[in-house]
């Protein structure tokens, strides 16, 4: 074994050590935000490569810019457990993810740039960072963006902004922040301390995204559009229905008048990769 084999091993060993932890840490449908900033595991972040499930091409399925082409990193890992999930491949880490350093993930970004540029029309190409929670991984990510792709790529961040420590990390390097906003019915949590100093550090970048579900509750979702409307009224604020059962639509359709009153722009948009089938 030449001594670059043992350190690709020592470092394989390393990382499926740190996915036993992050696996041991993510018990299913807690529904537990962890301590990011007191868990030895994340504080070195920048020290190892995230796990990540896909990097593909795509056009965005949801939110205001949905139908924009674009390229999609996913990563692997999430502290949520939404009842409503449409990327359950993603929540936790497996075995068999795969690792990328900033740098390998950057040649992988271009290399699909080159093989789609005729899709981008001239326009400056926009790489979305899904999951799972990208910003389980923001040190990665700022390392990715400020050392290799911040001038030939816009950065689109799709979060369940429950992680105001990590936004703060690379909210000034992302050109959008499409934020959800989770409801205890779906997520078994009241989130929305986190959501609103979430909010307060993006504001400028981001728009909201609330899921409909049949257990939807009014109340909930008065006080997510009281927490927007006071931090400004100028937030664009999403409401996607889960399904289109008939029970949904009317919910959605209430709900629509509630936010519409209180904020400046409010959408319905259904979730165009649940249409296209490739969720
Ligand atoms: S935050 Fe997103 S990825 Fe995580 S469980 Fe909820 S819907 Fe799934």
């Amino acid at each position: 074994m030449t001594p670059h084999c043992r350190a690709e091993k020592l470092k394989t060993t390393m990382y499926n050590v740190q996915c036993t932890m992050y696996n041991k840490r993510q018990k299913p449908h807690s529904g537990v935000i962890p301590h990011l900033m007191r868990d030895p595991f994340y504080k070195n972040t920048s020290n190892f490569s995230p796990a990540v499930s896909e990097v593909f091409f795509s056009y965005q399925g949801e939110g205001i810019y949905a139908g924009i082409p674009q390229i999609f990193v996913r990563f692997e890992g999430c502290n949520l457990r939404c009842n409503y999930c449409d990327t359950p491949k993603a929540l936790t880490v497996k075995q068999n993810a795969k690792y990328f350093t900033a740098q390998a993930l950057s040649e992988y970004i271009f290399d699909i740039y080159e093989k789609y540029e005729n899709n981008f029309f001239g326009f400056k190409p926009s790489v979305s960072f899904t999951g799972g929670e990208p910003l389980l991984y923001a040190d990665f990510i700022k390392e990715l963006i400020t050392k290799y792709i911040k001038n030939k790529f816009s950065v689109y961040m799709e979060t369940n902004g429950t992680l105001p420590e990590e936004i703060k990390k690379v909210y000034k390097y992302c050109d959008v922040v499409a934020m959800d906003i989770k409801f205890k019915s779906a997520c078994r949590k009241d989130l929305f301390k986190h959501h609103k100093e979430f909010l307060k550090v993006c504001k400028n970048k981001a728009f909201i995204k609330t899921v409909i579900t049949k257990d939807t509750k009014k109340e909930e979702f008065v006080k997510a559009v009281k927490l927007v409307s006071e931090i400004s009224k100028k937030i664009k604020f999403v409401i996607q229905p889960s399904d289109f059962e008939e029970k949904i639509n009317k919910k959605v359709f209430e709900f629509y008048s509630v936010a519409a009153d209180k904020l400046d722009d409010v959408r319905i948009l259904p979730q165009l990769h649940k249409l296209w089938k490739i969720a």
